[in-house]
């Protein structure tokens, strides 16, 4: 039975990116099927509303969903907010299809190791942060003002369930990686830690074949920058996730590089997933042909290794992104003196091309 791939190309540079990675995808996998459907700002334009209900018929129906990046400043100040493409689409997007597992990988590519921010025998890193999106302090009720606005509140809270599944998805994952894996938390001062800690220690027993260790968040801020080569996959909740996910992705260098999937259970048999770039719509370069597809085009090979377990498929998109980038070749975002300037088909044509 071939799969089917819900696309969600959204606005600004999403159409544009999201096209090169559906080249590169049919490329690879002649028997992908895909099916397009309204996002974001061009679903308010056509349809009055940023997550039409034909959207999330077809995303459940989908064994996938690519997604290109919502907003724009003509979205972006709608009232309500649940107009705005990000809260009106993408939340309750994320929301409905129990995308609970985000999965970032921060992997620097060799031709690329100069571009990092942090010295080039330091920057060489390939790691996972899992972190855990559905729950914990950005979900907990109550949150608000008290006392006419001079108190705020927000409450973190965990349960065992939500813990469990995140750490057997991480476990899952640095299995099929170099099975070390790093639980952060802060452990010596939260409650919610304390469980996290004790729920991954149980978890931990079924899949003996990995290292596991426990570190607190602060030390784990620290030691990303000062050696992010130790770390292999790192689990954790979702605030703490938040924050080392963009610390762990800046180490390889631009935005328009990082993959990234948001992972729901198992659907008859495939782990269901939404993959996108980490960026965004990018308006001010949007339609000019000058966007870098390699993050969607990473999030395609992305979505061949979690849901459709196609290791060789995702390894050959891989492969085929680092030769183009070894041979000099490079959009408007990462070009240096001496490199070739291409804009984003013509990239996009020439991942292909290695394919
Ligand atoms: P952005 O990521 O769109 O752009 C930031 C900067 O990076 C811009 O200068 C842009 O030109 C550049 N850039 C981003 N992606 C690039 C690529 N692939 N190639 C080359 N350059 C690239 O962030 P922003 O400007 O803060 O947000 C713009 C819009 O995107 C806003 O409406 C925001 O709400 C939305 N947004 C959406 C998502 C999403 O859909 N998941 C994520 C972040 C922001």
């Amino acid at each position: 039975m071939s799969h089917l791939v819900a696309v969600l190309a959204g606005d600004g540079i999403g159409p544009e990116v999201t096209h090169e990675a559906v080249s590169v995808l049919q490329a690879v996998r002649p028997d992908l099927r895909f099916e397009e459907a309204l996002i974001g700002g061009a679903a308010i334009d056509s349809v009055g509303e940023p997550l039409p209900a034909a959207t999330l018929d077809l995303c459940r129906k989908a064994s996938a969903v690519l997604l290109g990046a919502v907003g724009g400043p003509k979205w972006d100040k709608l009232e309500p907010v649940t107009l705005r493409p990000e809260v009106g689409a993408l939340l309750p997007l994320r929301r409905e299809l129990n995308l609970y597992a985000n999965i970032r990988p921060a992997q620097t590519m060799t031709p690329l190791l100069h571009a990092s921010p942090l010295k080039e025998e330091r920057s060489k890193c390939d790691l996972i942060v899992v972190r855990e999106l559905t729950g914990g302090i950005y979900f907990g009720q109550p949150r608000g003002r008290q006392n006419e606005g001079a108190t705020a509140l927000d409450t973190c809270i965990y349960h065992k369930h939500e813990v469990e599944r995140i750490a057997r998805r991480a476990f899952e994952i640095a299995l099929t990686r170099r099975s070390v894996l790093v639980s952060v938390d802060k452990a010596n001062v939260l409650e919610t830690s304390r469980l996290w800690r004790e729920t991954v220690d149980v978890v931990a027993q079924d899949y003996p074949q990995v290292s596991l260790s426990h570190m607190l968040v602060d030390n784990c801020a620290m030691q990303l920058i000062r050696d992010p080569g130790q770390f292999d996959v790192i689990l954790t909740e979702n605030m703490f996730g938040d924050i080392l996910s963009d610390e762990a992705s800046m180490i390889t260098g631009s935005l328009g590089l990082l993959p990234s999937a948001s992972l729901s259970d198992a659907k008859e048999g495939s782990v269901f997933g939404l993959y996108e770039p980490v960026h965004g719509s990018a308006p001010d370069i949007a339609g000019q042909d000058k966007a870098n597809p390699i993050a969607a085009i990473l999030s395609a090979a992305m979505m061949l290794d979690l849901s459709f377990s196609d290791q060789s498929g995702a390894a050959k998109i891989r492969n085929a992104v680092e030769e183009v980038l070894s041979e000099g070749i490079r959009t408007g975002d990462i070009y240096e003196e001496g490199s070739r300037l291409v804009g984003t088909k013509e990239m996009g044509r020439l991942i292909q091309s290695k394919l």
